[in-house]
């Protein structure tokens, strides 16, 4: 696997192609596969087939975006999911609504 390095702002359209989501590349999500947060800074971009593709910010993980989400999500007892859901209600309350 080749990693490559991107210009800042081709790294965020291509976070955002795949992704979406993404302000900049400080903004930081959670990610299913290692349970940790990343930073855009931090995910790491590689060539394959030529194509680019992304992987998860943290050390040795090998998520890729569909396990990326802006708060985790499968925890709902996480300090990171109950200060989301206290500045966004409106999910809080979809979430709910599926549960029932
Ligand atoms: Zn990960």
């Amino acid at each position: 696997m080749k990693y490559v390095e991107l210009p800042h702002n081709k790294k965020l359209n291509l976070l955002n192609d795949h992704d979406g989501g993404w302000a900049n590349l400080e903004q930081s999500k959670w990610c299913l596969h290692c349970n940790q947060s990343f930073t855009g800074l931090a995910v790491r971009v590689y060539e394959e087939n030529g194509r680019l593709w992304l992987e998860c910010g943290t050390p040795a993980c090998g998520g890729s975006p569909i396990d990326w989400a802006p708060y985790p999500w499968w925890d709902d007892k996480h300090p990171a999911t109950i200060e989301y859901f206290n500045t966004h209600p409106e999910e809080k309350r979809r979430q709910d609504e599926l549960a029932e």
